[in-house]
């Protein structure tokens, strides 16, 4: 349990994953960000692109990594030695797909892999990639909810 992995799409990163990864990193020994390259969503930014925002948010934190990786979760995680994912859970909405994957990872893996779910602070409940990209796309400041290099790097992508 001393090593888990946080993993999502971070298109881009913001204050909400961000705490996640905050508070999993004092609760267990090593946080591996993984930022998954073959997402179905079509991201906005670029894996490296991704994975240098969250780079740059958590230089601070000595027992934070950020890998990408590309294929099934688990099969990274059994190459790895990992066995606990980290995922965070920000209302009821995200509570059937979680679950949904939650069980499916513990039956392929043969229950060997497990989830915790860290509930979102109540600043963040609302807080999406998607609506961060959607305020940026008008211009609307968005540096309340991304680091200051994401909102920059959101305006240079947008305009
Ligand atoms: P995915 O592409 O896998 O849906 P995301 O990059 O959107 O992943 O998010 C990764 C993880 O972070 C998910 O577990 C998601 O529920 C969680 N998350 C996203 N936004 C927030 C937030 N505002 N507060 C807490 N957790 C969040």
């Amino acid at each position: 349990m001393s090593k888990v992995i946080y993993p999502g799409s971070f298109d881009p990163v913001t204050y909400g994953h961000l705490d996640i990864i905050k508070r999993s990193a004092s609760m267990f020994e090593e946080v591996i960000v993984g930022v998954l390259s073959n997402s179905a969503k079509n991201p906005l930014f670029t894996l490296e692109e991704r994975t240098e925002m969250i780079e740059d948010a958590v230089k601070d934190f000595d027992n934070v990594k950020v890998i990408n990786f590309d294929g099934l979760l688990i099969d990274y995680m059994k190459k790895n030695d990992i066995s606990v994912i980290v995922r965070g859970l920000r209302a009821v909405t995200d509570f059937e797909y979680e679950l949904q994957i939650a069980q499916s990872n513990r039956k392929v893996s043969k229950d060997t892999i497990d989830t915790v779910f860290l509930t979102t602070s109540i600043d963040y409940a609302y807080l999406s990639s998607s609506i961060v990209k959607e305020y940026a796309r008008y211009g609307t400041d968005v540096s309340e909810f991304v680091p200051g290099n994401v909102a920059i790097r959101l305006k240079e992508k947008l305009n």
